[in-house]
């Protein structure tokens, strides 16, 4: 009750200082100005700005790239997925409202709106097992076998930086995906990061996607920037939107822009997949190559290349958690570029606040809403499984000094 009233309270203040947007809604998206976006953010338009050429937007932060009519976003280097394209109406181009909440104000403005987070430590999820095999796209390498590796990999990194953790399954066994998110409810200040293998019809598709939970009024990357329904619409993100893109971008950047073997980078992602609704803390879920495309199958059946896939994901978590630390640990961080403060920039913006979109509802001030689904998910078994998962483990849990 008082986090609702501290959160309402908040979003009048932050309304009352709406009046900098340009605002326009076509159809049922609504959109800011390009021009107010640029302005606010302290970007430069390299004119001119043609259909299905991708144009730049510059500052002292780094360089952006975006495309009239389309979805990709390309910042410093790696590939985002808008929720909605880029257009152009009346002769002005406009940037889609909920992607300037939840995707470019946590990409330019890590820790200006929402405070940072320390991570406590991580559930590290390994997709699938027992009956559910996850994708066989790969003879003799199923997705469930592959993704438990490398999540034993990923534990014994966190060990050795002593950060705790926590492994959803350690066995090949099935997990349900309640039990899996309650895991992150159980260990307070956990971050939750799902480990996947991609399959495709095509086999020539590879590379690396991060998925972040889709928020409110964000149709999922896949839908192709239209919503299935309503649900899509109403279903309320989570409180950890912002987390969640950080989270997931620290992950992505530490693959795709990896020094060597980078994966190709096809982009962070947007998805309301149910391990990423139901969880209570940031999540992530990684999809770290395709076992249907020969080339990466290949690498994926070499314990190097699973190491290295682990690595990447540590690297991520690392970085992540390093920028929800002190101010001065930000400074010093290189791998997560958003960490740069724009306030440093001289754009004069400490004074702006971003304004709430109406609607965006944190989880927890949902609960009178009827219209929100609830997860369409099995009820919760209450077992826990840590104490068994923690006994099964080689190596040790415990903080070293
Ligand atoms: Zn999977």
């Amino acid at each position: 009750m008082i986090r609702s009233l501290v959160f309402l309270i908040g979003m009048t203040a932050a309304l009352q200082a709406s009046e900098t947007w340009e605002k326009v809604k076509v159809g049922r998206v609504e959109y800011v100005s390009l021009d107010s976006f640029a302005k606010f953010y302290g970007f430069k338009i390299a004119e001119p700005i043609e259909n299905n050429r991708p144009f730049d937007l510059t500052s002292p932060m780094g360089s952006m790239q975006l495309t009239l009519d389309s979805r990709e976003m390309r910042w410093k280097g790696s590939r985002y997925w808008l929720s909605h394209s880029i257009r152009q109406n009346d002769g002005k181009i406009l940037i889609p409202k909920v992607d300037l909440v939840k995707t470019f104000d946590p990409l330019l403005r890590p820790n200006v709106e929402v405070p940072r987070r320390p991570v406590q430590g991580v559930v590290v999820d390994p997709g699938h097992g027992g009956g559910d095999e996850g994708t066989r796209a790969a003879r003799g390498l199923s997705e469930k076998t592959a993704n438990l590796d490398i999540a034993k990999r990923l534990v014994r990194l966190l060990d050795q930086a002593g950060i705790p953790w926590v492994l959803t399954r350690t066995k090949d066994r099935y997990v349900d995906h309640g039990d899996r998110s309650k895991l992150a409810d159980d260990h307070p200040g956990y971050i939750f990061v799902s480990l996947h293998l991609n399959e495709d019809s095509s086999r020539s598709s590879e590379g690396w996607e991060t998925y972040s939970l889709s928020p409110q009024f964000a149709p999922s990357t896949s839908s192709g920037g239209s919503f299935f329904g309503d649900e899509d619409e109403v279903w309320p993100g989570n409180e950890y939107d912002h987390h969640n893109f950080l989270l997931t971008q620290a992950i992505h950047r530490a693959a795709v822009l990896a020094k060597t073997n980078a994966p190709m980078d096809r982009g962070l992602k947007r998805a309301r997949f149910k391990v990423l609704r139901l969880a209570n803390s940031p999540s992530v879920l990684v999809e770290g190559g395709f076992l249907s495309n020969p080339g990466e199958a290949a690498d994926l059946r070499t314990e190097a290349y699973r190491q290295q896939v682990a690595s990447w994901v540590f690297e991520g978590i690392q970085a992540y958690k390093r920028s929800q630390e002190s101010p001065e640990a930000v400074a010093r961080l290189k791998l997560v570029t958003n960490s740069i403060n724009p306030l440093a920039s001289g754009a004069g913006q400490s004074t702006k606040r971003l304004e709430e979109v109406p609607g965006f509802r944190p989880k927890s001030t949902n609960s009178g809403v009827v219209s929100t689904p609830q997860p369409a998910s099995a009820p919760i078994v209450k077992t826990n499984v840590e104490p068994e998962i923690r006994k099964a483990l080689p190596v040790s849990t415990e903080k070293k000094e």
